[in-house]
């Protein structure tokens, strides 16, 4: 299937909606049977029937049609943000008793969920350095259930070698999850590597226009039968259908506005990686990245995201600098159509546990302004410090 079939068409059944080409957003939270025989159906499969949005609706339906395509998965589950989809994804191969593998400096509230949540529910998390093989041999115990993957890590960018990691696993009946939001599916396909289940933060490029949290889970329809009994409709963090209706909208420019980004982000990284006052350049696709080859091995091309290491002795030259850029906001998030920054001086350092990144690392995201005029708004506020 071919990325613009995807995003242009699949799961759209215009003849069902009076055949108009937008798809409509079908708000209602129930829906209704003519025989009994056809609602003990519906209710014995939810996954595939739709009886009650707590369970699935046209549009959120449409959506994870095209979500799991691009993955190349079976199925796909929307949830209501990144975290509500990673929480169930590892909730859903643990219990009491039970023990995790997790790369280390993952997204912060996988973090929290790893070493603080889950282990009041006595599951136990024991965090690697994820860029040898070896140290996820060495981590396993044998009650180990879940191998956690971010690659790259949406900070200083570390990489795993996602399909040795894989092998590892299914030798000793793991599974493995991945957060993918970085690289998104249009980069980096990780089910054909071997994972078990793909997570994202639907909330950056998947929708691309910052106005909707959400995240999703793809994988086989046996491990999504399996979440969506349980935490999906026990927990109950499901999408609405306004908000899946707006990331559909959002999916029509995937393509362009990775591309866009990503191509603009190289160009910057470049500017950066000679300038005297940058020490160092996190990017996947750096080429002073030692982990290059593992980069190019497994993804297409890095995203818009990477952080800079700033020369300098004071944390107020950090915040002079970020306080003149001119057209970057300062914020939290990516993957939206406006370029930000992230310094982490402004950050509450407990959120690292024990490995907080460097006070001078500042975290750059590369929207869809022309590379000219992001360059030269670095440029000047470099000149500030
Ligand atoms: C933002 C983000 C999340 C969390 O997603 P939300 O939609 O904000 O809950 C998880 N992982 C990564 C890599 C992210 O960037």
């Amino acid at each position: 299937m071919d990325i613009s079939f995807i995003l242009n068409q699949l799961g759209e059944e215009h003849e069902n909606y009076y055949n108009a080409v937008a798809p409509p957003i079908i708000q209602s939270s129930n829906f209704c049977f003519k025989t009994v025989d056809s609602f003990r159906n519906a209710l014995s499969n939810e996954l595939e029937n739709t009886l009650y949005t707590r369970g699935n609706n046209p549009t959120v339906s449409i959506l994870r049609k095209k979500l799991a395509a691009l993955e190349l998965a079976e199925d796909a589950l929307i949830f209501a943000s990144g975290v509500a989809a990673i929480s169930a994804a590892i909730m859903s191969n643990v219990k009491h008793g039970d023990h995790v593998v997790c790369v280390n400096k993952p997204y912060g509230w996988t973090n929290v969920l790893l070493n603080s949540y889950l282990e009041k529910y006595g599951v136990k998390t024991t965090m690697v350095d994820g860029s040898a093989i070896n140290n996820f041999s060495t981590a396993l115990l044998p009650n180990t259930k879940v191998i956690f993957l971010e690659s790259p890590g949406s900070l200083t960018f570390e990489m795993q070698d996602i399909e040795a990691v894989a092998n590892l696993a299914k030798k000793h009946n793991i599974t493995t999850i991945i957060d993918n939001s970085y690289a998104s599916p249009l980069n980096q396909g990780p089910l054909s590597m071997g994972i078990d289940l793909v997570v994202h933060s639907a909330s950056k490029y998947l929708n691309g226009h910052s106005d909707v949290i959400a995240g999703v889970i793809c994988g086989s329809k046996e491990r999504l039968r399996k979440i969506m009994s349980e935490e999906f409709l026990n927990l109950g963090g499901i999408i609405s259908p306004n908000d899946a209706w707006l990331i559909l909208r959002g999916l029509r420019t995937l393509e362009l506005r990775i591309n866009r980004s990503s191509e603009t982000a190289q160009k910057v990284v470049c500017y950066l990686e000679n300038h005297p006052k940058i020490d160092k350049v996190l990017y996947p696709f750096s080429s002073t990245n030692t982990q290059l080859e593992l980069a190019k091995k497994q993804m297409k091309q890095a995203g818009g995201l990477f952080s800079v290491l700033i020369k300098a002795n004071k944390q107020e030259q950090i915040e002079d600098f970020c306080s003149s850029l001119k057209r970057f906001l300062m914020a939290v998030s990516w993957g939206g159509y406006e370029s930000l920054i992230l310094p982490i001086c402004a950050l509450p350092i407990s959120k690292f546990n024990s490995n907080p990144p460097p006070w001078n690392l500042v975290r750059i995201y590369i929207g869809l302004e022309a590379a000219d005029v992001l360059i030269e708004d670095l440029n000047q506020a470099l000149e500030n410090i």
